[in-house]
């Protein structure tokens, strides 16, 4: 049976606008939008009036969500001993497909709770984080990671780099799964790496996903090296594109803005994690207005400690606004693209939008709670106002993923257990 949805008379956010209208979808696609004024389709409606906002699907676009497994395990270190005593080492033991799959597919059901469609991994065992989101019912764009060194999954990174082309051919036409290149960093991963992956994200049109510029000790360290920083090198060795999605990027001066501004980069802006790490405050007021491309993301739970998207929108107004004494910087509509189209337009045509023809990738939210009401300003409720309990419902492809804080498409029940089994080890490897 083919889903069809009707909202009728609801307030819409399109990933550009909010305005009152109406949305009908058949299947996995929307089939047409009206504003309120034109002629509206007849039948029941799955929700109307105006107490029902209905927003694209939101993009969390830098993750690795398997480490849902490692959320808290670690707190209080700076990231070179998070990463090279804590993480590395725990990550030495646990990872394995089983973990990716289950310690993944429970960070994927957070997300859908909170609200996210979609979402870009790096990690390993990504076909395992594929087939989990593939059950669940959540578009990932997967990204097995590439070091310099043979990964935890057994690979070199030639293989990885040769793995990472067959991804991109397998699933070329996949409606859920959409592969990336994912080379960890320019400090973990060689030039020649990043220049094989490079060609393959031309040939497949797949995204670039690599971390940059995250502390002011990478930043240093690579300048020593290289006699420059990072953004320009990458520059030169033409590496940057509309396909490059650039996690963190908090290290970055004006002239490196400008480059990142030419070439369409995205920028994957983390704060929580930033902040939590004590990497630094990235200048999203100073990129925005130079014309960059920027998304706000969760990175991992390991250093987050959670995967919603609206929760970190807010914090990233809040911190803009804060650090420039200014208010008027990134305003509530604008904070809104960047968990919906701006990730988007790097993804593909209709993620993180509401458009004709696009993918019913819909959440419906209430604005009648005690959180919310009164309504004044549609979207300063929901960046400062919501929380995931005003979820009501999330559709991906057209298909109902979940209903009242409910995941309708996996046991959770069993998949807590099967997480509890890990986490008690991890627990006793401490
Ligand atoms: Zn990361």
């Amino acid at each position: 049976m083919t889903t069809k949805l009707y909202f009728k008379d609801v307030t819409i956010f399109d990933g550009a606008e909010f305005f009152r209208g109406s949305l009908t979808t058949d299947g996995d696609r929307i089939t047409r939008i009206v504003r309120n004024g034109e002629i509206p389709e007849a039948g029941v409606p799955t929700a109307s009036g105006e107490a029902a906002l209905i927003i694209p699907g939101m993009v969390n676009l830098h993750t690795h969500v398997s480490m849902t497994l490692f959320k808290g395990v670690a707190e209080d270190l700076p990231l070179k001993d998070w990463l090279e005593k804590r993480i590395f080492p725990l990550e030495a033991k646990f990872i394995s497909r089983e973990m990716c799959r289950i310690a993944g597919q429970w960070g994927m059901a957070e997300m859908l709770l909170s609200g996210v469609t979609a979402f870009a991994d790096m990690y390993f065992f990504e076909e395992e984080v594929a087939a989990a989101a593939k059950e669940i019912g959540i578009k990932a764009a997967i990204g097995e990671g590439v070091i310099n060194f043979p990964a935890p999954n057994g690979m070199s990174p030639d293989e990885t780099i040769a793995f990472t082309a067959h991804l991109a051919e397998k699933h070329k036409d996949d409606p859920w799964i959409f592969p990336c290149c994912a080379p960890h960093s320019p400090y973990l991963t060689d030039e020649k790496y990043l220049l094989a992956l490079a060609e393959i994200s031309k040939k497949y049109s797949i995204p670039f996903h690599i971390h940059m510029a995250e502390t002011r000790h990478e930043q240093e360290a690579y300048r020593k090296q290289r006699g420059t920083r990072e953004f320009v090198r990458f520059d030169e060795l033409g590496l940057l594109s509309d396909r490059f999605i650039a996690a963190h990027s908090v290290w970055v001066d004006e002239r490196e803005m400008d480059i990142m501004a030419s070439h369409g980069v995205t920028v994957a802006h983390c704060p929580s994690s930033n902040l939590k790490l004590g990497s630094g405050i990235a200048p999203v007021a100073a990129m925005v207005k130079r014309g960059v491309n920027v998304a706000v993301a969760t990175d991992g739970s390991a250093s987050n400690n959670n995967l919603g998207p609206l929760k970190e929108a807010e914090l990233a107004a809040k911190v803009q606004k804060g650090t420039a004494h200014d208010p008027t910087v990134l305003p509530a509509g604008e904070v809104l693209k960047m968990v919906t189209s701006n990730p988007g337009r790097v993804l593909g045509r209709s993620f993180g939008r509401l458009v004709e023809g696009g993918s019913a990738d819909i959440v419906q939210l209430r604005l009648d709670s005690c959180g919310i009401a009164p309504v004044y300003d549609p979207a300063a409720a929901l960046l400062y106002a919501s929380s995931p309990a005003d979820i009501a419902a999330v559709w991906v492809n057209g298909r109902k993923t979940v209903n009242n804080g409910k995941i309708l498409t996996v046991d959770m029940t069993a998949l807590k257990k099967e997480l509890d089994r890990m986490s008690d080890a991890v627990r006793r490897a401490r």
